[in-house]
Order: C-alpha cells, then structure tokens, then sequence
C-alpha cells in the first residue's frame, strides 16, 4: 500500500538527502526546501517503516557531501566520490542509444564504462525500445564499432514483448508485423505465428511496412485479436535518416480499429521490471542509465530504481526542470559514472 511517511525525519544536512531512504529504498519523490540557506530534503516513500538512516551515514562513515544543483538532482561531476553522491547499486540497467552509442559512433568512454563493470561484478544489462534486431545481430553491430558485449547482455522490446505474452498467455499465437528481432522472440517462447484467429496482433518496428499486412492487422484486430505494439516510438533513426517508428505505424491500426494497443516498451516500467527478473535482480538495488527523461528516467522511476540521466543523447540539461519527475543523478557522460 502507498503511504506517504512523515516529513519530520529529514536531514539538514548539504547533499545527505540523497542518501537517506526508508527502510525499503523505494524513494519516489524528493522535494526539497531551503531554511536559512540549509537545504531539507523532504523524502516521501512508498514505506510504513519510519525513515532510518542506511548503516553507514548512522556510522557517520562515507559521508561525502555532494553539490545540489539548481533542479534539484544531484550532479556527480561537481563531486570526486561518486559512490558517495549516488545510491549503492548492485546491478545496472542502461539504454543502448544516446548512453553507449550515437548513431554509428560509440560514445567515449563506453567501452571503459562496461569494462568497470565487469571488473567489479556487477550484473548489467543493455536496453533498447528498438526491436528490430536480434540480440546476436546487436550484439555483432555493436562489436563492429568497439563495444563487446554478450547476447545475454541485449534486452530488446521485442524481447521484452515475448516475455509480457508468455506470462499472458503461454504457447499462444499471435500475427505480428516485425523482423528477425520479434519474430524469433516470440518463436523463442513457443509463439505460433499465424494470420487466422490470433490470440494477439504484434506489431514492431520494420523496415518495410505492407499495406496488405496491415488491412489484414486492422482485420485480425477488429475479430477480437489483443493489440500489442512492442515500443511507443513514434520516429527513430534509420540507416538514411529519421523513419516512421513502431508507435507512428500503430496509431495508423488503432485509428482504423478504434482500439489502441498495449505498448511494452519504455517507458512502460514493465520492460525495466521484465529486464530485472532477468537479472534475477531487484529495484531498491539497481540504477537505470538512460538519455531520455521520459521514457528511461519515467520508466526507472516507476520501476522503483535509482536513475542516473546522462547528457550525451535526447535530453539537455535545460530541459529536465520541464518534467514532473527527476532523476537521481545527472552526468555528462557513462565515461563519468564510477562504480
Ligand atoms: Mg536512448
């Protein structure tokens, strides 16, 4: 049950606000006041327990102070203790796009960010709304650029898809519009692909939309076939420039049915929650890295992560004040993020 704890039991303390959380680290909301040019966090959790310090602030060790910056969130690079400004993390989930690459270039520091990693054993995984591509063809794509990476460390939306329907509705059928990236995903969980009396209508990102195949989705969908859509992308990136994405392409059948579909992708926080159980990891310990405010830092924040928003991709610094909700930390780059 959602309870809101009371405000009392804040610290005054510069910085030590983004430390403190109730015993089950679920912070959603971290608002803040200035009294007589002391800064008090007001910490709201999802907790009944009362509001504690973690271990080691009530040891008074590791208590670094970090700079608040003018929107509220704690910026790492005015800090040299990393570890200190942000929560402890276990496992990190991180958006592919605009946070390891841009277009066809790596972002610097990317690789060296991945190698930190798995130098201190932390379980990571990659995400992206694209579900184009199989992990193994991501998996290849980004090798060819300098960044290698396991197929199990891919978490598509078509992926992510195959899971929510398998949980649904196991050894279903579905009529999907899609590639190789959707296609083998639902194969993968014993999916039968049909165009007769599916059990869903998928639609996915492709590169070459059928006006047959979707009269024949519009039709499926008006029988009484559920409409999945893996991702809300309405434009991305292509090889020659920007593309109608999966979500442009859905509104097209849902204005045709009267039915919109359920989009799995970011920034539904079922795909962050479908990528920790894959990691068999939880929310109080796992910080989501993304580039975009509102589909990775909403979705993370809603899954009941830490969230980390770096510069290097869709939002700027100048826009995060623009969004209701914020993310824990903001950083130039992964290159800056110490585990
Ligand atoms: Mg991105």
């Amino acid at each position: 049950m959602l309870s809101f704890s009371p405000i009392a039991p804040v610290l005054s303390a510069r910085g030590l606000g983004s430390r403190i959380c109730c015993q089950q680290m679920r912070l959603l909301h971290m608002p803040k006041i200035v009294v007589n040019g002391i800064v008090v966090y007001l910490v709201i959790c999802n907790c009944e327990a009362p509001l504690q310090p973690p271990a080691d602030l009530a040891k008074g060790e590791n208590m670094q102070p970090t700079e608040p910056t003018n929107d509220g969130t704690t910026d790492v690079t005015t800090t040299a203790n990393v570890p200190g400004a942000l929560p402890q993390a276990a496992t990190y989930l991180m958006d592919m796009d605009g946070v390891l690459v841009r277009g066809s270039q790596l972002v610097p520091g990317a690789d060296e960010f991945i190698a930190r990693l798995r130098a201190q054993g932390k379980p990571f995984l990659i995400l992206t709304n694209n579900s184009l591509y199989t992990p193994r063809d991501l998996q290849a794509r980004l090798a060819r650029i300098g960044l290698h990476v396991g197929e199990r460390e891919l978490f598509t939306s078509a992926l992510a898809t195959a899971q929510f329907l398998h949980t649904q509705q196991p050894n279903g059928s579905a009529y999907v519009i899609g590639e190789a990236g959707l296609t083998t995903a639902l194969h993968d969980i014993g999916y039968t692909l049909t165009d007769s009396r599916p059990d869903y209508v998928v639609l996915g990102e492709t590169l070459s939309y059928s006006f047959v195949r979707l009269t024949q989705a519009v039709r499926l969908v008006l029988e009484g076939a559920r409409f999945i859509a893996t991702n809300p992308d309405v434009i991305g990136p292509s090889e020659g420039g920007l593309a109608p994405a999966t979500g442009a392409v859905a509104a097209l059948v849902a204005e045709a049915t009267g039915v919109k579909p359920y989009f799995v992708g970011k920034p539904n926080p079922l795909m962050m929650r479908a990528a920790l159980r894959q990691l068999k990891a939880h929310s109080e310990t796992s910080i989501m890295i993304g580039d975009r405010m509102d589909t990775d830092i909403v979705g993370g924040t809603e899954a009941g992560m830490a969230t980390i928003l770096v510069l290097t991709g869709v939002t700027s610094r100048e826009q995060v004040n623009r969004f209701p909700y914020r993310p824990t930390a903001v950083v130039e780059s992964v290159a800056q993020i110490t585990i």
